[in-house]
């Protein structure tokens, strides 16, 4: 019988798997016409309904039960003229996929009659009976009362999936208590805190700003395989990754996939996910072939932070959904091939004033550059004061595979800044003195404004191997994972971002109470900030052994796995400051530790229990197989007479598979055990780091083995698709 490999590259080969064009259309024409916002709100709802999401969208103010009882009749109305039969509450639990439950709007009345029904309170609040989403223990799984609310800043929006069409309310995830159980609700808090913090400090500049909104723009990476061979792996299909397979022959080092043109059928499918992306009012802007083969990228125009993080979100789901029309599978992992670059997740990120102004732009006279500064060094000083709590937000089984494998950033984290920037703040650092002086003035006004238009100049100067960089008008946090939900990343950075500028406000405050003039003030507090988190400024090689080194003389942090970085959540300095700005309990902290790590402990439960299966259900009997073949070779040339100079090579190579067949064995059985051992550990962290330290620890070893098997076995009989296969076969 022919293998699932077999039968998938004959697949490939006969049929043409291309699928009707996709591209052609305007995207305005398209743009958004999914989504409840604007025009659609407008036509669909009396002018008090629209006023009031209005300003709840903007201002966070509360919707009454009234309104919210016409606003959901405006939505219903809506979206059944579109042919939308259901509708759910749409969320992000720490399970790092997007949740739905569908209802439909048919009800049946007391007296029988059957009517179409969508009202406030099922638009507000929803009991998903979500016993089984993670909670950490927050809310115990008898209780099963976890509730959905309604978050009006994020628009609804119509899925398509087949034929059905449901409408899609964004909507935050908590226990009964109000405890998060979510990545949006602390995200939400986070902006909240952000923006409070932000608006005071730029009151030092301009009075006129009342909104500071953060601003996210994301850069998403993924790997595309044909769907054919992807099932044939059970690994892709169960991990999202390969756990076994050789590198091939050719990687990506001639990096001709890069600047090569991009595939047809990954062109069409690009296409189609766009227009679907469109309608759902998610505006991507470009697509590219990445380095690796069988890599890309798409990237949008930068959104409001909580309306980004939401498209992500959708968009990872569009991705999935889109790519089975066209047969091919999105691998969104972090690492699904040993051997080739793995996928991150840009985070763009900048604060912009409601007067336009871009806070991590650099300004035009001398007293919005000091603006500029401020934000900038108080940004230098939040992820100083915090960089565990930032490894900890993209801590996961995934993106330990990357952080410090030469590719992507490594486990430590540090900010560049450009040569440009670096001059300025030395400048500041070196020229203004503790105490006050005349001087002062001249720097203020002259000196550092002097330099800082030059940064125009500055946009080639990039370092693509910081975890944080600053690229002329905002921060690109580098180290995300391509898999990971953007809230996690994003509620830690504002909320530091948040506790930065209180305690500069503070700061200056005390030094204008003592008498000094405000911009003098402003001044010497930033160079405070800037010589107190010089050590985590790095403009070298991130990649390079001489900045572990020298990084861990600065006593930087380097923790490469995930139970250890995750325990940074639960540190003291870690409840202080987000129990401080409003975003987690200490309770949700340690909720949320717990889940982070219960959700590692899965990821590489599942993968050794893959693994095993591999090994012995796939490996092992191929292996063995082409032993019998040999065996039955040597066996005829000896019933031939022929000397054993004539089957040397064949004993050889029936030795040498015997001794990787051996070496698979002897690992498999202590990683079961290892498995069993660690499943037996109540406490979870103890449990994840046996894991991680011991179970994982086979992963390499059986790996070896099974890689050198695939050189040796019969092409023909060899069980999985190889990776020459998956990456450049479409
Ligand atoms: P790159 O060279 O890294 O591809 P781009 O200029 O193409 O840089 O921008 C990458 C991402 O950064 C895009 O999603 C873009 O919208 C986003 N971006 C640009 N300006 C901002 C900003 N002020 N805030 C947040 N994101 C931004
Ligand atoms: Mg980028």
């Amino acid at each position: 019988m022919s293998s699932l490999r077999y039968l998938a590259l004959q697949e490939l080969a006969s049929e043409d798997k291309k699928i009707a064009h996709y591209g052609g259309k305007k995207i305005t024409a398209m743009f958004g016409s999914n989504v409840f916002t604007g025009r659609a709100m407008r036509e669909c709802l009396s002018d008090e309904a629209y006023k009031s999401l209005m300003n709840s969208a903007k201002s966070g103010s509360k919707i009454d039960r009234k309104m919210a009882d016409q606003i959901a009749a405006g939505m219903k109305a809506w979206a059944e003229e579109r042919g939308v039969t259901h509708f759910t509450h749409w969320f992000q639990p720490l399970t790092g996929t997007t949740a739905e439950k569908h209802d439909s709007f048919f009800t049946i009345k007391s007296d029988g009659t059957a009517i179409e029904l969508f009202d406030g309170d099922a638009l507000i609040q929803q009991e998903p009976d979500a016993s089984s989403f993670p909670n950490g223990g927050i809310r115990a799984t008898f209780e099963a009362r976890g509730y959905t609310a309604w978050d009006p800043s994020s628009p609804a929006f119509i899925m398509e999936a087949g034929h059905g069409k449901t409408l899609c309310i964004p909507t935050i995830f908590i226990a009964y208590n109000g405890e998060s159980l979510d990545y949006k609700a602390p995200l939400l808090k986070s902006i909240g805190a952000l923006e409070k913090a932000a608006v005071d400090v730029c009151h030092y500049f301009d009075k006129n700003v009342t909104k500071v909104t953060t601003t996210l723009g994301w850069e998403q990476e993924y790997f595309v395989v044909d769907e054919t061979l992807a099932n044939a792996r059970p690994d892709l299909v169960m991990c999202g990754r390969t756990l076994v397979g050789h590198s091939p022959a050719k990687g990506q080092q001639l990096e001709d996939h890069y600047f090569g043109s991009i595939p047809d059928r990954v062109y069409e499918f690009m296409q189609d996910f766009e227009q679907e992306s469109y309608k759902l009012g998610i505006p991507l802007r470009t697509r590219h072939n990445e380095v690796a083969p069988g890599q890309f990228e798409c990237a949008p125009i930068f959104e409001e932070v909580n309306i980004a993080v939401d498209h992500n979100s959708l968009l990872m789901d569009v991705m999935n959904k889109v790519a089975k029309r066209h047969k091919l599978k999105v691998l969104l992992h972090e690492k699904p091939f040993a051997g080739v670059n793995g996928s991150g997740k840009h985070n763009n990120w900048s604060l912009a004033t409601d007067t336009g102004v871009n806070l991590l732009a650099p300004g035009k006279t001398p007293r919005t550059n000091l603006m500029f500064l401020t934000f900038f060094v108080n940004a230098i000083k939040a992820v100083h004061d915090h960089a565990d709590l930032m490894r900890a937000a993209i801590a996961s089984a995934n993106n330990d595979h990357r952080l410090g494998a030469n590719e992507a950033p490594p486990a430590i984290i540090s900010v560049y800044i450009g040569k440009y920037l670096t001059e300025v703040l030395d400048e500041i650092e070196t020229r203004v003195k503790d105490k006050f002086s005349e001087q002062d003035e001249v720097i203020l006004k002259l000196d550092i404004h002097k330099q800082i238009p030059e940064l125009l100049m500055d946009n080639t100067d990039r370092n693509r191997t910081s975890p944080f960089a600053f690229t002329g008008n905002k921060f690109e946090f580098r180290a995300v994972g391509s898999s990971a939900n953007c809230g996690s990343p994003m509620t830690v950075l504002n909320t530091i971002m948040a506790e930065s500028l209180k305690s500069f406000k503070a700061d200056v405050d005390a030094l204008i109470e003592k008498g000094e003039k405000k911009e003098i003030a402003i001044m010497h507090v930033l160079r405070d900030y800037i010589s107190k988190s010089k050590k985590i400024r790095f403009e070298g090689d991130n990649y390079s052994e001489e900045w572990a080194e020298e990084a861990k003389k600065r006593g930087l942090n380097n923790f490469k796995t995930t139970p250890e970085a995750l325990d940074a959540f639960v540190t003291d300095a870690a409840k202080k400051v987000f129990f401080n700005n409003g975003i987690y309990s200490e309770r949700e902290l340690e909720a949320r530790h717990e889940i982070l790590l219960e959700e590692y402990v899965k990821k590489v439960q599942i993968e050794a229990r893959i693994l095993g299966y591999i090994a012995t259900n796939h490996i092992l009997p191929a292996a063995v197989n082409y032993q019998n073949v040999l065996v039955e070779n040597v066996k005829g040339l000896k019933d031939l007479g022929l000397g054993e100079s004539s089957y040397k090579a064949q004993l050889n190579l029936l030795k040498v598979i015997s001794e990787h067949i051996q070496q698979i064995n002897d690992n498999v059985e202590p990683m079961i055990e290892a498995r069993k051992k660690a499943n037996n550990v109540e406490d979870m962290h103890k449990r994840a780091s046996m894991y991680c330290n011991e179970v994982r620890t086979y992963f390499d070893k059986i790996r070896y083995h099974a890689d050198k098997l695939e050189l040796l076995v019969d092409d023909k009989t060899w069980p999985l698709p190889k990776y020459r296969e998956l990456l450049y076969l479409r």
